[in-house]
């Protein structure tokens, strides 16, 4: 029987522990809030900022909305930052991306306080990272993690191949395999032999956008599969990365689209806020 790694039933436990933690810093005047910076009018970006709001309020987290318009210059971006950074009743920064091209991401990024950097994908954070000293995780990957805790799926001494190598998924999760000891292979567009290295994955991670690019020719039989894609097929049905239809017989355990990884970033992205605000009493 394959495993199915349900991130709703997970994020759902987490959000009802995440509801005491929150009861308890307000018990402390304590009054948890995420700043959520929207630059212009993605569409995607819109729909996840809408979902992010939805589950924080959900929890009882305040959220506090900076809706810029397309046009914003970096320079009045990175002074919204530079207030929140100083604001002591918000304990979390988001700023969506993409962002629009006149503005440098990576600069923007930088300029987020990291103690509130509930992303974690400034650099300090991502250098911590990867020197196995973890202080804010990015949210995806963290929940990755958390999703094969939660069914005893032990990475160590583990074959993990990741396919894709992006800042916020592929390389943030090769650093947290690698620091709970699995031996990690990352692949990407330009690899070579692509599908021999995924059929040697005890574990296969997959987030590269192209909708069901992972095949039942792909994988072992037994692998566990993280599928991280989130993609709109011709009919307008959301699918993953990876074949779910023709993978999941063979797997051990695999992630549902949707319904695996998607629920576990949100939940990652509340508790990192709450786990902020807690610095403030002390936890
Ligand atoms: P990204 O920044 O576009 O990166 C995609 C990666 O896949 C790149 O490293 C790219 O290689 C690689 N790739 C693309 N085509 C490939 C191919 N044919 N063969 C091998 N590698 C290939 O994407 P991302 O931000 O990591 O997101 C990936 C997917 O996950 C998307 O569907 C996104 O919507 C989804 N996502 C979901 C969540 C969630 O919460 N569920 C969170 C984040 C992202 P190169 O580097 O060589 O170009």
């Amino acid at each position: 029987m394959t495993e199915i790694l349900d991130g709703r039933i997970l994020s759902y436990k987490i959000r009802q522990q995440l509801k005491q933690r929150i009861t308890r810093l307000q018990e402390h005047k304590v009054i948890p809030a995420l700043a959520v910076v929207l630059v212009g009018s993605d569409n995607a970006s819109q729909i996840y900022v809408r979902n992010k709001h939805r589950a924080a309020a959900e929890v009882g987290l305040t959220t506090h909305d900076f809706k810029l318009p397309e046009t914003v210059t970096e320079e009045a971006l990175l002074a919204l930052i530079a207030r929140l950074n100083v604001d002591s009743s918000i304990h979390g920064i988001l700023v969506q991306l993409p962002l629009p091209r006149q503005i440098n991401a990576a600069k923007v990024t930088a300029a987020i306080d990291p103690a509130k950097d509930v992303d974690g994908f400034h650099p300090l954070n991502i250098g911590q990272l990867f020197l196995n000293n973890p202080q804010s995780l990015p949210c995806t990957p963290h929940g990755i993690m958390r999703l094969l805790a939660e069914h005893q799926i032990d990475v160590a001494r583990k074959h993990a191949v990741i396919v894709g190598r992006s800042n916020i998924v592929g390389r943030p999760i090769a650093a947290l395999l690698l620091n709970a000891d699995a031996t990690v292979t990352i692949t990407h567009s330009k690899t070579v032999n692509l599908r021999e290295l995924t059929r040697q994955a005890d574990i296969l991670i997959v987030a590269t956008g192209r909708a069901e690019f992972i095949k039942r020719a792909d994988v072992k039989p037994g692998v566990v599969v993280v599928d991280v894609g989130m993609n709109r097929d011709a009919t307008g049905k959301l699918v993953g990365d990876v074949d779910f239809t023709e993978v999941a017989p063979v797997a051990a355990a695999i992630t549902p689209v949707p319904g695996g990884v998607g629920p576990m970033t949100i939940a990652m992205l509340l508790e990192q806020t709450v786990k902020f605000a807690e610095r403030q009493i002390g936890g």
